[in-house]
């Protein structure tokens, strides 16, 4: 294999200082390799910063922004994967891609290139292509976690290691069965380990678990990485500790620009209003109730708490509303109820609005707010109409504010922006070079200049020559050349899919 490009899900430099976790592994790629930051995308989430991985374009051109979509008729469900954008699968002859998020329904168009799909797949059959399905280590390939065992984080632990374990194996017979020129597998697992800190109670649990997690994970990097000449280690987003969440439905609701639905107050709905009424007037009972409620967000209480929690909004009547992860949506004529007349001034005014708030020891709750266009090289009609990119340790959540106010209090580990990127082998610059400023959407593009393959004109990101040994400057593909993205027979099967996809975003908490 000429080149392995392993995913890391989730990891970040800061998260294995904190947890004083050493990687013999990704510490040897970086000591002989090139290294560096990885910015991810708006919003730093994983199907969209999969996706700008693959398609080398950011989330305003591949129309995926957010782990949620909400179509015409204000009905929101899990995203959609790309259909549309040729992707590295499409790129690449002779390669293998094992668990690469948001691809289902993709055939690649490379050829001799075999695609597995992950997240937003309904299951092992619908994500695993026909062929790939003789190989023996297919029977125990585990697609995505039961989030339903973080109730129990020992039995978690194990579970999530067993997945590790059979992907490795997936990994490891279909790049001997294949001989690919290039490899790539994902482990998701430093992404759930994040997920789960919050739900053990001291930092020493913490550190195992984490360390633990992230340890078995890098010496199976480390075997499939013998079967390669060149290997890069990377992840689509990273994490850190979150002292203050941010809840924008309360300033959004406040200045009028959403309303709610009339509804019964049902049992859940008084619950969570006396939990708020005590929560807000002891921080004591406050970091109770908001323990408890970490540890049962897992369980079907804990869903219907959560959406007992969150504003339900009256769309057709509202003006502006946040979907997801500060990203605000105005209800302008995508939608099917307009109420909008100026979107562009409603967009001007609640981006200023945003950029000035601070929490109640003065600090600024977003590192910036931006529109579309100032985020995006070439936003299309899908993009978010602002996006609020929060500060260090502060993480925008849709939930009400337990205490009222647009901060409250959390101890929680959730997505930041900056993820990692390592690189090693003659075809990449050496001896611990660090690389500054590096975009996800840049990986492709520096890929495939590593391999000599022409770059695509449509892509956003640049191939960082700086990255690599033999920095010739690379050729473009004639856009009447590019490859043309394809697409499964029952891939528009989308509603069967999403109700399998959406119980599985429910139980990680993205849809609330
Ligand atoms: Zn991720």
């Amino acid at each position: 294999m000429e080149l392995l490009v392993v995913g890391l899900d989730g990891l970040s430099y800061n998260m294995l200082e904190r947890f004083d976790v050493d990687l013999p592994f990704l510490r040897r790629t970086r000591e002989e390799g090139v290294s560096g930051h990885l910015t991810s995308v708006d919003t730093p989430t994983t199907i969209p910063a999969w996706t700008s991985f693959a398609t080398g374009k950011d989330p305003g051109s591949h129309g995926v922004s957010n782990m949620l979509r909400q179509d015409a008729d204000y009905e929101i469900g899990p995203s959609r994967p790309n259909a549309t954008d040729a992707a590295i699968y499409d790129f690449l002859d002779d390669a293998v891609f094992v668990n690469l998020p948001a691809s289902v329904g993709r055939v690649p168009a490379g050829e001799n290139t075999h695609l597995v799909s992950a997240m937003l797949a309904r299951d092992e059959a619908d994500a695993v292509p026909d062929e790939l399905k003789e190989l023996d280590a297919y029977d125990d390939y585990v697609l995505d976690h039961d989030a339903s065992l973080k109730v129990r984080p020992s039995k978690y632990l194990d579970h999530v290691l067993s997945i590790s374990t059979a992907r490795h194996r997936f990994a490891r017979e279909a790049f001997e069965t294949y001989q690919p020129r290039v490899g790539f597998v994902l482990f998701s697992t430093p992404d759930w380990a994040g997920h789960i800190l919050s739900n053990l109670s001291t930092d020493r649990e913490r550190r195992t678990f984490y360390a633990t997690l992230v340890s078995l994970v890098d010496e199976r990097a480390a075997d499939l990485a013998d079967l390669a000449e060149n290997v890069v280690l990377m992840s689509d987003h990273g994490f850190e500790y979150k002292h203050t969440n941010v809840h924008l439905a309360e300033w959004l609701a406040e200045r009028g620009y959403f309303v709610e639905e009339e509804t019964d107050a049902g049992a859940t709905d008084l619950a969570v209003r006396a939990a708020k009424a005590v929560a807000s007037r002891s921080d004591r009972l406050y970091a109770l109730i908001r323990r408890v409620h970490n540890h049962i967000m897992a369980t079907e209480v804990g869903s219907s708490l959560a959406s007992a929690a969150s504003p339900r909004i009256d769309f057709p009547n509202s003006r502006a509303w946040q979907l997801r992860y500060g990203c605000v949506y105005v209800n302008d004529a995508r939608f099917d109820h307009p109420t909008v007349d100026d979107p562009d001034a409603l967009r001007r005014e609640i981006r200023d609005g945003l950029r000035e708030l601070t929490d109640e020891d003065g600090r600024r709750i977003f590192r910036d707010v931006l529109l579309p266009e100032e985020a995006y090289a070439d936003p299309g009609p899908d993009a978010p109409d602002v996006i609020a990119r929060p500060a260090p340790g502060f993480f925008p959540t849709t939930l009400w504010s337990p205490t009222g106010g647009v901060t409250s209090p959390t101890k929680n580990y959730e997505h930041r922006y900056r993820g990692i990127f390592a690189a090693n082998g003659p075809l990449f610059a050496g001896g611990g070079e660090t690389i500054e400023g590096m975009s996800i959407v840049d990986v492709l593009p520096t890929t495939l200049a590593a391999l000599s393959e022409p770059l695509s004109p449509e892509f956003d990101g640049e191939a960082r020559l700086d990255a690599l040994a033999d920095p010739a400057e690379p050729t473009v593909t004639d856009p009447v050349d590019l490859p043309r993205p394809r697409t499964r027979e029952d891939a528009l099967d989308g509603g069967a899919r999403d109700g399998a996809v959406e119980d599985r975003l429910a139980d990680l908490g993205y849809i609330e």
